[in-house]
């Protein structure tokens, strides 16, 4: 049936996406630089501006998909080393690479690192009063399933930002992205991690997944309010905030 054939291509998925990130768990932050061009720190620190988390104890933040710690450690800093945030990631041998650089700058006792679903969250209703995700939505194989975690782990005002991979809608940029994206990251994920039949496949996820518009109504339908968004680099690369009211 259709069911079921939904049902395994979305294992596959999962499994898919998971091998890719064991694998290059170690080169991870080396290959962002590469395939962005070093914009995603860029969009990060506009992420966590966005945010402005408060200077003061007692925050606190879950950052899904948080990987090696690339949002976390910045809200850490941001906050003048007061927030508290989770970084929950399905894959361990990303969260060891967090684990280890948030030793290394000492910023261990704001951390910590849990190895979870997206679409199971471990933590009862209203625990956080921020949630956010930095290109790992896309990565989920029930984006729907996962927003309304999202919305049940916040706090009443709480806060969600998501950023990811969008649409590019203007002209020229439009053709020099497709062109990087489907000749040049492929090569940079087969010269750095020996493979680039995954990168082409993160290439497609990325056409695949909503744009702008579309997100912002999932968000609505999962409860979100005040649903707005800001585009980077012409869309590339987009931030979609909602609150819970
Ligand atoms: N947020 C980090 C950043 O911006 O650098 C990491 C993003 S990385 C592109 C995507 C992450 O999503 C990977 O670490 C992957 O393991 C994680 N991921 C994929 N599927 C997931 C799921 N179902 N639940 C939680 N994390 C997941």
């Amino acid at each position: 049936t259709a069911f079921g054939f939904r049902q395994v291509s979305e294992a596959e998925k999962q499994s898919l996406v998971n091998g890719v990130f064991h694998r290059v768990a170690e080169r991870y932050d080396l290959m962002n630089d590469l395939m962005s061009g070093g914009l995603h720190r860029v969009w990060k620190d506009a992420m966590v501006t966005w945010l402005a988390p408060p200077r003061r104890a007692g925050y606190r933040v879950l950052d899904v998909a948080g990987g090696t710690g690339d949002i976390a450690l910045r809200i850490v800093e941001a906050s003048a080393r007061q927030a508290h945030v989770t970084v929950l990631d399905i894959n361990g041998s990303m969260l060891a690479v967090g684990r280890e650089r948030a030793d290394r700058r000492g910023l261990g006792a704001n951390l910590d690192f849990v190895e979870a679903n997206a679409e199971a969250l471990p933590f009862p209703a209203g625990s956080f009063d921020a949630y956010t995700i930095a290109f790992g939505i896309r990565n989920v194989p029930h984006i729907a399933t996962a927003l309304s975690e999202a919305f049940r782990v916040l706090r009443p005002g709480g806060r969600f930002l998501c950023l990811e991979f969008s649409e590019v809608s203007m002209p020229v940029l439009d053709r020099v992205y497709d062109a990087w994206s489907f000749n040049v990251i492929p090569r940079i994920g087969k010269a750095v991690a020996g493979d680039e039949e995954p990168y082409r496949y993160l290439v497609e996820s990325i056409r695949k997944f909503p744009n702008q518009e579309n997100f912002a109504a999932m968000l609505r339908e999962a409860g979100f309010s005040r649903v707005t968004w800001r585009d980077y680099s012409g869309g590339i690369a987009a931030l979609h905030s909602g609150w819970k009211i």
